[in-house]
């Protein structure tokens, strides 16, 4: 899917053929085994991975994946996407990506611990705060960003906060930052209902996926006065005409760690839930959610990408296809993490911590700046809101390594 995207977009932006390769290709993809003592006293040996794209504007960044399908294509596409994030939000980064092949969910926090320290050891000469700063994704949280830090500390010998972002508030961590992903789709998603002329409050909206990134947009959209109707994680969803009551869902997830059972609606299955009439459709789980199956079937007028690589390319072209959704492509709507962690790691660098207004403030300027520039590229060259994202951010990392010579 990246691939294909790219090289759509090199088409869009002519660029000479002998350059293509060297914006795509990744500088370096490392692959890792690692050994973890399991608490029966087995060892069994799990697969890792870190991909980072391109080091032609800085140090790379990116999140750690824990998850059973983490293959080393997946995450070497998710630093492509890195890449162009970056660029579009204007950090001086190249993208990464990383991860390892398991079931958090079926590991002990022993476990976890063992398996993380271990995956950072291996990884060591290859990470740091002006090589590449790992973050949380899917199925990775503060905790497991503390153990990397401190795994990563224990070598050099002192403290060295910037070598992750999305820590623990104590030991280094950006207030804002566990919001941060998901406060953006919600600023972006208002923003873009506002640019159609729906107000947020009254609005409806349905997110797939009620990890991080869709419970704080959840929230962040109730706040605005917009009504959750349904909501679902990896074993299925819920859903209530009128709106569901987030705070009891909250206290629902914090005692079952799902949503399933929730009393305060019905169940509903996550392909139903993704075709339910709504204003604003926030997939917040996996890549591959929308398909040429679903597309043409989607009731939505916002499609918010929370996730990854939410949309396949062909359903991409279905949508493009349709006037009535208007796309937040993924690389502008779920940016507000890696921009709340660069806040975090230039605060790591100078020891000097900023306030949650602060973060906030910054956060919503840099995504309402990219945000004007997608859609007034968008209007102006008369491309999808994706292409145009896409573009801009493509174009920089070509014309940074133009400016430099062939080193990064
Ligand atoms: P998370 O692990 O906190 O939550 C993921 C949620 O998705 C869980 O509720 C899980 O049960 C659910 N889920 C998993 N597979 C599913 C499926 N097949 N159908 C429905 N639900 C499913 O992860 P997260 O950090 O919220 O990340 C979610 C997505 O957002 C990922 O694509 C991630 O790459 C992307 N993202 C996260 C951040 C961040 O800061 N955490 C930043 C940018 C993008």
């Amino acid at each position: 899917m990246a691939c294909e995207q790219y090289d759509l977009v090199a088409d869009f932006l002519e660029m000479p053929v002998c350059d293509r390769e060297r914006v795509k290709l990744p500088k370096r993809a490392i692959t890792v085994a690692v050994p973890v003592q399991r608490d029966d006293g087995c060892t069994e040996v799990f697969m890792g991975y870190r991909v980072q794209h391109h080091l032609t504007l800085g140090p790379t960044k990116g999140g750690i994946r824990y998850h059973p399908e983490v293959t080393l294509g997946e995450v070497a596409a998710l630093a492509m996407w890195m890449s162009w994030k970056c660029a579009l939000m204007g950090l001086p980064y190249g993208g990464a990506k990383g991860g390892v092949a398991c079931d958090p969910g079926k590991l002990s926090r022993g476990e976890l611990e063992r398996l993380t320290r271990r995956f950072t050891q291996e990884i060591i000469p290859f990470v740091g705060p002006q090589m590449d700063i790992p973050a949380p994704d899917l199925g990775t949280n503060e905790q497991v960003m503390a153990w990397m830090m401190d795994t990563y500390s224990t070598y050099q010998g002192h403290s060295v906060p910037g070598v992750v972002t999305g820590k623990p508030v104590l030991l280094g961590g950006s207030v804002g930052r566990r919001e941060a992903t998901g406060r953006g789709v919600a600023f972006l998603a208002n923003r873009a209902m506002d640019t159609l002329g729906i107000p947020s409050a009254g609005a409806t909206a349905v997110v797939q996926g009620y990890g991080n990134v869709g419970s704080v947009t959840a929230s962040n959209l109730a706040r605005f006065g917009t009504r959750i109707v349904a909501v679902s994680d990896v074993r299925g969803g819920v859903y209530h005409e009128k709106g569901l009551d987030l705070r009891r869902l909250d206290d629902h997830v914090a005692r079952h760690r799902t949503v399933v059972g929730f009393d305060g609606g019905e169940s509903i299955g996550n392909e139903e839930l993704l075709l339910l009439p709504c204003d604003l459709l926030v997939p917040a789980a996996m890549e591959r959610q929308i398909t040429e199956e679903n597309a043409a079937k989607l009731r939505c007028r916002v499609l918010a990408e929370g996730a990854n690589g939410p949309t396949t390319p062909a359903a991409d072209r279905l949508l493009a296809s349709r006037s009535d959704v208007f796309v937040i492509p993924d690389i502008l709507c779920n940016a507000g993490g890696v921009v709340v962690s660069y806040f975090e790691w230039v605060q790591d660098l100078q020891s000097f911590f900023w306030g949650e207004t602060e973060v906030t403030d910054r956060l919503y300027r840099l995504l309402e700046n990219a945000f004007s520039q997608t859609l007034k590229f968008s209007r102006e060259r008369r491309v999808s809101m994706r292409t145009a994202a896409l573009a801009l951010g493509i174009e920089r990392v070509w014309k940074a390594k133009q400016l430099r010579g062939l080193f990064p």
